[in-house]
């Protein structure tokens, strides 16, 4: 592989932008040498900007969760770009978008439509503070909820202690009501909610978590959140901005049949736009401005090119009763063949895999929460993915990434990427 013109970008781009990137996820900061550049995409594949193809696993963080450039995304956009890029006016296209998302997900009755993922939770989080009159929140160390305030808090020295900012520009004042829990340890929640008695508005949770690798939800977890939520008059939001029309047609509510309060949307519900949503009973959603008090808003809410991308994505997965089937059972595949030839080199390794989200991690202990997460040996990790971008593979650029399988790969892409891993772990 050769990344000449890759470099040359990168080097033009850090004069006038931080870093290169406008995500900080983009940098090759955990892993080393620098970005690729990407010209186009078409399904499965990446082409760069020298002209490598890469068989791609990160589908922009998850959208592209039936291939890049999918036609029918592709034409809604270009049909409606046609009429007019913005109005900041109501158009129909944002309730029959609205209409297919609640009828596609449980326990909601009404859906407000954002920009980011970012969005989604913030507001969400601003809507449970307001209905229940509390301020302080509880969140788990390792959950990833977009980057406003309330989220960038890295754990204490103790589960039960107030969260400190871990980002410069987060006051201690915002930190101290966003409490810290463990994923997947019901003690630790049970323990900050008799500690903070009737302070708590809502607990945030990534149901299926998918920002420190993937890690499911031990057998009991959800429920016991929800148990503890309705007898403490908490809130239970359920961040499916990476899980929500992933992992099953209404998420992960569905798939463990758990209901959530207040749902949070983004990634796949754009169909690789700008999208985030959130999403609750009428109750809770007509507390939103202009019906209710708390407010929230956006100039580019419900942008025409945004929600015809989402709609046309929606749709196809809406008639396509056999599409997260399939999607496992590529993944199921996939998992089997590398943890085949992992074996066979002798690799040290634990795979955590659901639906159409798995995670690699080079450590044999079960990773379940954060700490476990970090565990994983960086420097294999580093050897690893640099060794498949040599064979044309692309994954995240971090450990702590889940790999989004998409639709468009077929069983020869994932034999193709199975017989790279066997050739790259014989180097680790
Ligand atoms: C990606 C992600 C977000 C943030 O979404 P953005 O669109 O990047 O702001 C929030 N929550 C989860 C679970 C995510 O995976």
């Amino acid at each position: 592989m050769i990344y000449k013109r890759s470099s040359q970008l990168f080097a033009e781009a850090e004069k006038v932008i931080p870093g290169g990137v406008n995500s900080p996820v983009r940098a090759f900061k955990a892993v080393g040498g620098t970005p690729i550049f990407v010209q186009r995409a078409k399904g499965a594949y990446m082409y760069d900007e020298d002209g490598n193809r890469l068989i791609d696993y990160i589908n922009s963080w998850g959208p592209m969760i039936l291939g890049h450039a999918f036609e029918p995304v592709v034409q809604a956009v270009i049909e409606k770009a046609k009429l007019g890029t913005s109005f900041g006016m109501p158009t129909e296209l944002e309730t029959q978008i609205a209409a297919l998302a609640v009828s596609m997900v449980p326990n909601i009755d009404k859906i407000r439509f954002v920009n980011s993922g970012t969005e989604a939770c913030m507001s969400a989080v601003r809507l449970a503070r307001g209905f229940t009159k509390r301020d302080k929140i509880i969140k788990f160390a390792g959950c990833y909820h977009g980057h406003s305030d309330s989220f960038l808090i890295q754990a204490g020295s103790g589960a039960v202690t107030f969260g400190s900012p871990n980002s410069p520009g987060v006051t201690e004042g915002t930190a101290k009501d966003t409490l810290l829990a463990i994923y997947n340890d019901l003690e630790n929640v049970k323990t900050l909610i008799e500690a903070n008695k009737e302070q708590i508005a809502a607990i945030i949770v990534e149901p299926v978590a998918g920002n420190m690798g993937c890690v499911p939800p031990n057998e009991g977890f959800l429920e016991g959140l929800r148990e503890m939520c309705t007898a403490n008059g908490i809130l239970l939001i359920f961040d499916e901005v990476m899980t929500g029309f992933r992992l099953a047609k209404g998420g992960v509510q569905e798939l463990f049949n758990i209901k959530a309060d207040i749902v949070c949307f983004g990634k796949v519900i754009g169909g690789g736009l700008p999208v985030g949503a959130f999403a609750a009973r009428n109750e809770i959603m007509n507390y939103l401005a202009p019906l209710g008090p708390v407010y929230q808003a956006g100039t580019l809410s419900g942008n025409p090119l945004a929600m015809a991308a989402g709609l046309a994505m929606l749709q196809a997965l809406n008639n396509d009763a056999a599409i997260f089937d399939r999607l496992a059972a590529k993944t199921a595949y996939l998992h089997e063949g590398i943890e085949r030839v992992l074996k066979a080199n002798n690799v040290i390794f634990t795979i955590n895999r659901i639906g159409s989200m798995i995670s690699v991690h080079f450590d044999a202990a079960p990773v379940v929460d954060f700490k476990s997460a970090a565990n994983g040996d960086n420097e294999s990790f580093k050897k690893f993915f640099h060794g498949l971008l040599q064979e044309g593979i692309y994954i995240a650029p971090s450990a702590y990434e889940t790999w989004f399988i998409t639709d468009a790969l077929s069983y020869e892409d994932l034999d193709f990427t199975i017989q790279a891993v066997d050739k790259v772990s014989k180097t680790l």
